[in-house]
């Protein structure tokens, strides 16, 4: 009986263990488990709903290093159909797709149950230090034991969130076996800003943002921002925050009317009443805009389509959402096996692919185990023929 070592129980490893033994029942399935219980970080996901994949799916969506790979591995994987087959409902709201039930806890129940209904064996308190090869299987060392196995997956995610562990093992462990590690950086994460805007706490802004570097424009998203006592936050900051790069300088731009020209936000200001931007923003803007009073109209027009922010840098990855960087695709065949290492896999966010915001990760993590399970379906046809 062939045995099959899954090194975390996060979504992409969860997810894996049900294909496997549903494909062959036989196999003895074990997943490894660093924390006290299973899919952590995924009840966490979508504010608790769990956008699970987005309508529009396409590798451009994705930073990784291999993006032809990325693109293979996603665009055949059709999540509603998928997760159907394993019974659980899902329905579009726009582009993103979520559970029926809007609750990220049903996704992990559906998870478990069947898992667990199909054999799969869970092991928790169980953080792996060390994996070595053994004639032709390969000894895993945890914490508390050893275990033998015919063939592993690498399923230990990112420090992302804090859920699912700040330690360094993942990265120690992958290390142990030389492999080329791109460094993680926290992305969909929010940033620090100069000046943080204190007196502005808690307003939400619709508009375009800009991430400028060297007055060229890096990407613009349109959206939501939020600002805090440390800088900004909302989905389009976060979108943002993964173009950003370390020892770059960086300016967020703020148009706060994206909807309107110049021109005819002159006329808008033209109208005003005596009291300051009254009525044309959030209350709270208006008075602190009150310093640029001395304005011509021209220029305070500018101002509020292009107003800078210095961006300090982001913030750390226990308040991201991913991290950018990990195991890099170089290491990795076409069916995710470590090319130095046979019969070691690794999927999900563990790998040099982050995706934006919008369902992107969940997808990447779910297709990537599937993609993986062909891959060892395919090698034991080719064993068997
Ligand atoms: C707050 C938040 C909201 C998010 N919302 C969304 C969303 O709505 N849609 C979306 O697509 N993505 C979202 N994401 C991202 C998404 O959740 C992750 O990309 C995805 O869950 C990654 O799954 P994974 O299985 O690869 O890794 P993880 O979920 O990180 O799981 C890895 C597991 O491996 C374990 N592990 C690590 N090292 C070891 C070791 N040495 N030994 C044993 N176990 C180990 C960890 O404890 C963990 O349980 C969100 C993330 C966060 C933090």
């Amino acid at each position: 009986m062939k045995k099959i070592v899954i090194i975390g129980a996060g979504a992409s490893g969860v997810y894996l263990s049900i294909l496997l033994k549903q494909k062959n029942p036989c196999y003895e399935v074990i997943v490894l488990e660093q924390n006290k219980a299973p899919l952590k970080k995924l009840l966490a996901t979508g504010n608790g709903r769990c956008n699970l994949s987005n309508q529009k799916m396409n590798s451009k969506y994705y930073q990784s290093d291999n993006q032809e790979l990325v693109q293979s591995i996603i665009q055949d994987f059709d999540m509603v159909q998928q997760m159907q087959k394993i019974g659980l409902y899902c329905t579009y709201q726009g582009d993103l797709l979520y559970p029926k039930s809007e609750q990220a806890l049903t996704v992990k129940n559906v998870f478990m149950q069947r898992s667990e209904e199909k054999g799969v064996i869970f092991a928790y308190d169980q953080e792996v230090t060390q994996i070595q090869k053994h004639k032709h299987q390969y000894l895993i060392t945890t914490t508390s034991q050893q275990i033998l196995a015919d063939a592993i997956v690498l399923a230990m995610g990112s420090e992302a969130g804090k859920l699912s562990g700040m330690n360094h093992s993942r990265y120690d462990l992958l290390k142990q076996l030389q492999l080329k590690i791109i460094e993680p950086m926290p992305s969909l994460v929010q940033f620090y800003t100069s000046p943080a805007i204190k007196s502005l706490k808690g307003v939400r802004v619709k508009g375009t943002f800009s991430l400028i570097e060297n007055q060229q424009c890096i990407h613009k998203e349109k959206g939501e921002l939020l600002f805090t006592d440390y800088g900004v936050s909302g989905i389009a900051v976060m979108q943002l925050s993964s173009f950003y790069k370390k020892h770059h300088n960086y300016q967020l731009y703020i148009d706060f009317f994206d909807e309107i020209s110049h021109n005819q936000l002159c006329q808008l200001l033209s109208n005003q009443t005596s009291l300051f931007l009254e009525g044309l923003i959030n209350h709270k803007l208006a008075v602190y805009f009150q310093k640029y009073q001395h304005l011509s109209i021209e220029k305070l027009a500018s101002l509020l389509k292009h107003y800078p922010l210095n961006i300090q840098g982001v913030r750390e990855a226990s308040y991201a959402q991913v991290m950018k960087g990990g195991l890099s695709l170089d290491n990795v065949t076409e069916d995710l096996e470590l090319k130095q290492y046979p019969h070691i896999y690794a999927i999900g966010e563990i790998l040099n692919v982050a995706g934006m915001c919008g369902g992107y990760n969940l997808h990447f993590a779910l297709a990537s185990a599937c993609h993986v399970v062909e891959a060892i379906e395919r090698e034991k046809y080719v064993k068997n023929s």
